[in-house]
């Protein structure tokens, strides 16, 4: 099978679809619920405009998907998702999408996403899986690191960082709402961010 971006959608979709009733648990008990009805919501409609990406250049689609997300989305990750594409489609104007370009691409999507949830590192959010990625590819692009290893990397980095929430407080979002009471749950957008980003590397894999 080709890689496509319609490949990578629907293997996305799969993996969201796989683990609604984990998500939304995950959700409603430091959150409202609702975190994966919003992301399932975002994919549909990127699964409807597939044909229309598959022929756009990288930064016109990542763009596309920024804004497809932040219009359907709902939530505090349908704006926050969308901005993570938007300045992704930003940093890849007039590159090509590969291994050397793609971690500051990524970087800067991240760094949006950062200064739009005002949020970083340990704070029970998306940006605990997010960021721990950022610093492995960074790593893995000055060390020369095989594709295959990166991804790898990428994919295990995701899960520890997704994993690390468990034990935080949350300080941003609905969840800090909760202080003390949010330790001892995963953190609904970290473990989506985790099951998507792991979606995409074993696409890129095969
Ligand atoms: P809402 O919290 O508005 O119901 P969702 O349920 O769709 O939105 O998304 C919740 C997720 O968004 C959280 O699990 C967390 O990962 C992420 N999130 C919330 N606020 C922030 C923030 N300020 N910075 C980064 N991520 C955040
Ligand atoms: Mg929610």
């Amino acid at each position: 099978m080709p890689v496509s971006l319609s490949n990578i959608i629907t293997s996305i979709q799969h993996c969201i679809n796989d683990n609604i009733d984990e998500v939304t648990e995950l959700d409603r008990a430091i959150g409202d619920g609702d975190h994966v009805i919003n992301l399932q919501r975002g994919l549909e409609a990127l699964a409807k405009i597939d044909d229309e990406l598959s022929i756009l250049d990288w930064s016109p689609a990542l763009m596309k998907i920024g804004m497809t997300l932040m219009s359907t989305m709902g939530g505090a990750s349908g704006s926050l998702f969308g901005t993570l594409f938007i300045s992704m489609a930003k940093a890849a104007k007039g590159k090509d999408l590969n291994s050397s370009t793609f971690p500051d691409i990524f970087m800067a999507g991240v760094e949006s996403v950062k200064q739009r949830g005002k949020a970083d590192l340990g704070e029970k959010t998306m940006l605990d899986t997010l960021i721990p990625v950022v610093n492995s590819l960074q790593a893995d692009r000055s060390n020369t690191v095989p594709f295959n290893q990166m991804l790898d990397n990428v994919a295990s980095e995701a899960i520890k960082g997704m994993e690390s929430t468990k034990d935080l407080i949350a300080t941003k979002g609905r969840a800090s709402f909760l202080g003390e009471r949010s330790k001892g749950h995963i953190d609904a957008g970290a473990r989506t961010s985790q099951l998507m980003i792991c979606a995409i590397a074993e696409v890129l894999t095969q």
